[in-house]
């Protein structure tokens, strides 16, 4: 009790900062060695962020990312038990030394189109990729690629997978989540041979249950079972509102992507204040920056702006 006494003291004191800074978010003391860095904002990072940088030097780059001001990272690369080519206890371990913590992975089954006939083979990926996530601790499995759907009925099918998917994670004490990209704001219609994208969705012979796939997706996949990662980019690509979406489904979205064009903040496309202050509203505990090939400079060198944008964003709490 002693010890534990002295610890919150120790940290009121460092957190000092960030109480004179107006931050209340002094509960969150695990991030305690980024502390002076990011005076208490926890933000993460999808390490496809970094493309192949990172995995130059793995131990450094982690490091620098955390010296940056990130405390939590998204996996990408997964196959067969390894990030790109790298364990994934051993990940963790340099993870861990650089002070991140691993919250979630994007992975994709090896197939894009689903059928009842591979459903089985689709269960047997998902298997055995949630107990390779469930030893390295991690609450996410997220799959960012959209699976082959141009009719209601292939959405139908998708989202009997995505159940399944959720079944095996939750049974792996995990939970199954879905990222979107653009074309999952396509509309497909039964019996449709493709997905319809924009105004051509609204043309004048277009049926009455044409459905938006991704608002299929919501309405088909269990709550119990499957969470959405909203990419707010994407959703702008997809000419939606981010911010609609989370109003509308907030029990649904629980995990977002914080990305712009390229570096956060510049393109002016994207109101990241709108979409933080419904984000605090949803009570959405995690969101990671996601950056895509910068045409100058190092995916390093990006990836710092981003957080440096974040830290001094007023309504980033
Ligand atoms: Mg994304």
């Amino acid at each position: 009790m002693q010890n534990r006494r002295k610890f919150i003291k120790n940290v009121s004191l460092i957190s000092l900062g960030g109480i004179l800074a107006g931050k209340s978010d002094l509960a969150n003391a695990s991030t305690l060695s980024t502390f002076s860095v990011n005076a208490g904002k926890k933000i993460g990072l999808q390490i496809y962020s970094l493309g192949r940088e990172l995995f130059e030097d793995i131990p450094g780059g982690l490091k620098r990312i955390s010296q940056m001001g990130y405390s939590t990272l998204e996996l990408a690369g997964y196959r067969d038990g390894k990030i790109n080519d790298i364990e994934m206890s051993d990940f963790r371990k340099m993870a861990d030394d650089a002070g991140l913590k691993i919250i979630s992975s994007h992975l994709n089954p090896p197939m894009r189109e689903y059928t009842s006939s591979n459903k089985g083979e689709i269960a047997d990926f998902w298997k055995r990729a949630a107990d390779d996530h469930a030893k390295i601790g991690v609450t996410y499995i997220v799959q960012p690629g959209q699976p082959s759907t141009r009719s209601t009925e292939e959405v139908s099918l998708v989202c009997e997978v995505f159940n399944e998917a959720g079944r095996i994670a939750k049974a792996n004490g995990l939970i199954f989540g879905y990222h979107n990209h653009d074309m999952e704001f396509a509309r497909v219609i039964p019996g449709g041979t493709e997905m319809i994208f924009g105004r051509r969705a609204f043309g004048r012979n277009m049926p009455e249950n044409i459905e938006v796939i991704y608002d299929g997706f919501l309405r088909q996949t269990d709550p119990e079972l499957v969470i959405f990662e909203l990419d707010v980019y994407w959703t702008v690509m997809g000419q939606n509102d981010p911010v609609e979406y989370m109003q509308k489904y907030p029990d649904r979205i629980k995990l977002l992507h914080i990305k712009d064009r390229a570096v956060l903040g510049q393109s002016g496309m994207m109101n990241f204040e709108n979409i933080f202050i419904q984000a605090y509203k949803n009570d959405i505990q995690d969101y990671f920056v996601e950056l895509e090939r910068l045409p100058v400079g190092t995916q390093f060198e990006g990836v710092k702006k981003c957080v440096d944008y974040l830290l001094e964003a007023p309504f980033v709490k």
